[in-house]
Parts: C-alpha cells; sequence; structure tokens
C-alpha cells in the first residue's frame, strides 16, 4: 500500500476538520503508516516531527510502551462499563489522583469525552449551580477577547475567534467579551505583568454591571492557544480570581490545552495560585492516545444538587462513553509518567533549549514578535517588524511555512501567521535544535517576497 492509493481513497469517502477540502486538490493529504516517539512515518518512509503534538494532546511520544502497556492490561479486565449506578477502579484511583493534583478544594470529578463537551458541563453546571440556590436571573457568561473554548454550540458561543465563529452567530448564546490581558498589546516599555494587571479593570467593570445576570466567567490560564498563541501574566488570573468573588460570579478555568505542563507547570493556574470554581482538562489527559476529558469543581458546587431526587435539582448530564475505562487507564499511565520520570522539573532544561533556539527568531525582518511560556514558543510574522503590519490573511504565508516544513521532515502548523513550537515531552535538546532550523528556514521561504 503506497501514499498515493490511501489518499485516492480517502479523498473519496472522508470529510476531514477544520479544512477546506478543495485545498486537497493541490495540497497532498499524508497518509500515516505509524507513529514512533516524536516521529510520525508516512507508507513512502518519510518521518515527520511532529512539533505540535498532533493537534496539542501528545505527551510522551506516539506509540509510548508504557501507555501501550497499560492500555493493553485494561483491555484484558475492561472495556467499558456504564457510568450510571456503575463504576470501575480505574476511574475512581483517576479522580483521586486528579483530586490531589489539581488546585486545592478542586474535589469532585464529572467526566465527559473531549473538550467541547466537558466546557457544556462547566457551563450547564454554573447556571444550574445559581438556579438551585435560587439566582434565577444568572443567565449568560462573560467570555476573553480572543479566546478558543471548543466547536459544540455552546463552547463556540463562549469562544471569540471570528474564523469558526461568525458565520454560526445566529444560532449562539448572547456573551459579554472583556477585552483580552492579551501582552502582544502592551505599550512600549510597559512590563508584561503591568499591562495584564491593569486589563482588570474593564473586566471589573463588566462584573459591576452585569454580575447579576452573569453564571461565570470562561477563560484560558495564561496561553489562548487557538488565538494564536496569545500569552498574559498570571496577575490577571489572581486579580480575576478576586473580582469574580467579590461580584459572586463563577471562575471557569478551561485548562484544555494548557493543562499537564504546557506552561511549566502541571497546570497554569498553579501560577497565579489559584483555585477555580471549575476546572476544565482534556487533551493531554490521555497522553494523546483517548478522547476523555474532565470537570473538575468543589464541594460547595457539588452540595447544591445534593438532594432528594423529588427536588429535582441533580444534574441530569451524560454521554454514552462517559468514563471509559480504556480512556482513564491511558490517563493513569500518562500521570505515571510524569511522577515517575519527575517530567515537570526535567522539563525545565527543554524549556531552556526552546527559549535558546527561540532568540534566533527576535533579529528576523520578518517576525514581530517572539513569546515563550514553558514548553510553548510562538513566532509571529509580520509585513513590517517596526509598525507590526501584518501580512494579509489572504496570502496564507503559513501555509506556505507548512508545507517546507513537511519537505524538511517538520510537521508545523501554523494559526495564521503564527509559527508555533508545542512539541512532545520526549523531544531531545538536538531534535529541538533541528525543528526550530527548519522553522526558521521556513519562515526565510515564506516570507522572501
Ligand atoms: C481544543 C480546545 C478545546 C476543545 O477541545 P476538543 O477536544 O477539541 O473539543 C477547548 N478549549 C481549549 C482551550 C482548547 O484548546
Amino acid at each position: 500500500m503506497g501514499n498515493n492509493t490511501l489518499i485516492e481513497r480517502d479523498l473519496s469517502v472522508l470529510w476531514h476538520p477544520c479544512t477546506q477540502m478543495k485545498d486537497h486538490e493541490t495540497l497532498p493529504i499524508i497518509p500515516i503508516k505509524k507513529g514512533d516517539g516524536v516521529w510520525l512515518e508516512d507508507f513512502d518512509g518519510n518521518r515527520y516531527l511532529d512539533a505540535i503534538s498532533s493537534w496539542w494532546v501528545n505527551m510522551f511520544g506516539h506509540c509510548n510502551p508504557r501507555i501501550n502497556k497499560a492500555l493493553q492490561q485494561q483491555m484484558e479486565t475492561l472495556e467499558h462499563v456504564i457510568l450510571a449506578g456503575f463504576t470501575h477502579e480505574t476511574i475512581v484511583e483517576l479522580s483521586e489522583r486528579l483530586v490531589k493534583l489539581t488546585p486545592p478544594g478542586l474535589n469532585k470529578t464529572f467526566f465527559s469525552d473531549n473538550g467541547s463537551s466537558a466546557i457544556e458541563v462547566a457551563l450547564k453546571m454554573s447556571f444550574h449551580y445559581w438556579v438551585n440556590k435560587g439566582h434565577k436571573g444568572k443567565t449568560t457568561f462573560i467570555n476573553i477577547a480572543n479566546s478558543y473554548h471548543g466547536e459544540t454550540i455552546g463552547a463556540l458561543s463562549v469562544g471569540d475567534v471570528a474564523l469558526y465563529k461568525e458565520i454560526y452567530e445566529p444560532l449562539l448564546l448572547k456573551t459579554i467579551t472583556a477585552p483580552s490581558p492579551d501582552c502582544f498589546n502592551k505599550e512600549e516599555g510597559e512590563t508584561d505583568k503591568d499591562y495584564s494587571a491593569r486589563m482588570i479593570e474593564p473586566m471589573r467593570e463588566i462584573l459591576q454591571k452585569h454580575s447579576e445576570e452573569c453564571c461565570a466567567v470562561i477563560i484560558e490560564p495564561l496561553v489562548q492557544c487557538a488565538g494564536n498563541m496569545r500569552m498574559y501574566d498570571p496577575i490577571y488570573l489572581t486579580l480575576l480570581r478576586e473580582a469574580c468573588d467579590e461580584f459572586n460570579v463563577h471562575l471557569i478555568c478551561d485548562e484544555v490545552a494548557v493543562g499537564f505542563g504546557r506552561t511549566g507547570t502541571l497546570f497554569a493556574s498553579e501560577q497565579a495560585d489559584i483555585t477555580p470554581d471549575f476546572m476544565v482538562l482534556s487533551k493531554g489527559l490521555t497522553g494523546g492516545y483517548l478522547p476523555l476529558s474532565v470537570v473538575l469543581t468543589t464541594d460547595e458546587t457539588y452540595d447544591a444538587f445534593y438532594d432528594d431526587y423529588e427536588n429535582l435539582t441533580a444534574f441530569l448530564h451524560s454521554h454514552s462513553y462517559t468514563g471509559n475505562p480504556l480512556g482513564c487507564r491511558a490517563a493513569l499511565a500518562t500521570l505515571d509518567i510524569f511522577q515517575e520520570d519527575d517530567v515537570i522539573v526535567k522539563n525545565q532544561a527543554l524549556i531552556k533549549t526552546l527559549h535558546e533556539v527561540s532568540q534566533e527568531f527576535l533579529n528576523h525582518p520578518h517576525v514581530i514578535d517572539v513569546r515563550q511560556r514553558g514548553m510553548i514558543v510562538a513566532i509571529e510574522m509580520g509585513k513590517n517588524k517596526k509598525t507590526r503590519e501584518e501580512y494579509d490573511w489572504k496570502e496564507r504565508r503559513g501555509l506556505l511555512v507548512y508545507q517546507y516544513g513537511l519537505k524538511h521532515g517538520v510537521l508545523l502548523r501554523p494559526l495564521g501567521n503564527v509559527i508555533y513550537f508545542l512539541p512532545p515531552y520526549v523531544i531531545t535538546e538536538d531534535q529541538i535544535k533541528m525543528m526550530a532550523r527548519v522553522a526558521l528556514e521556513a519562515i526565510n521561504f515564506a516570507t522572501k517576497d
């Protein structure tokens, strides 16, 4: 079986995610035969370094022997069981460990299948909490400009990336959008911390005016990943937690992308020393193996639903595959690796190497910003370095970077004009250097005229 036969068969039956399928008239789709660590290999023997962890999910490489083994054992014991009225050892242990690892006070877990559906859970739970508490006027949410929380109708409603959202606007819930603490917009000479701190003011004004009608503020801690990897200082989260308490509104931290070490700490919220009312986890949760997500919340939330059945205060939300044992087992194996290999500490060396290679982009005439938060580095291309004038999106220069990368053995998948590194944690220093060299050449190629 060669690449070409598979491409033909694929295009005759498949509709791919987040893709204008007509692009594939000229842009070949890439059939992958196998994965091994940071590498993906196609049917012609070409290898691609997975610099984006296959859409930010992979933690410890493809076909990780330790996760493979754990899954094989799980498969022999229990593949799935209904989670209403029943339970299993894997999910109990996973819940206990997540409660221990996440910020203090998050004592209850509610499982789902993917990031978007877990966002829906958090939104519904927050709304329903206020109803159970007698606050019936709380029917809307506050979000942050340029945020992303997934693609289902509710999750899309609380996001703010026009490319994904605009066309569906007539279908969406109303939200109130606060400006982002994104430090790309800071004034010259201003520190990140000062900028992010002062951006709490417009948020406070919104809360002051609208808290009676708002269930929660939803935010991506520290990095707005799908919003072009824009970053901000932890001070904003600390101040936001205080403001939410002051105005009696929940705080939902969407750590779907930034959780599990991406920002340098196990969870991004740790850097602000806060406990949200709801923490949403997915992507890295299973090490990139299986779809699974979880919402962690407080006893305070849980207790507001706990009553005699006739009072109808229960959270009657479910998905068929909730708490799937195979997904939970992959998650436990992933947590084992974090613990046994002291991953958060060991990643500090990789973070330093990423910092070093990122410096080489600073002086490039068509790079207007280089930023890093832990294991995430973003390099923003632009037309004019001084004025920060952007390239017209229609020029699709990011696509040129993508194509150049593939030709030279690196899977980069720019967001518009932003190239980023978000690699699996098993990447070596030499592989980081190779990835950065190819990215630099790719930027030269994409900006040469
Ligand atoms: C990817 C993502 C989601 C949605 O998760 P899916 O599993 O793709 O539905 C939600 N929030 C953030 C911050 C994400 O990056």
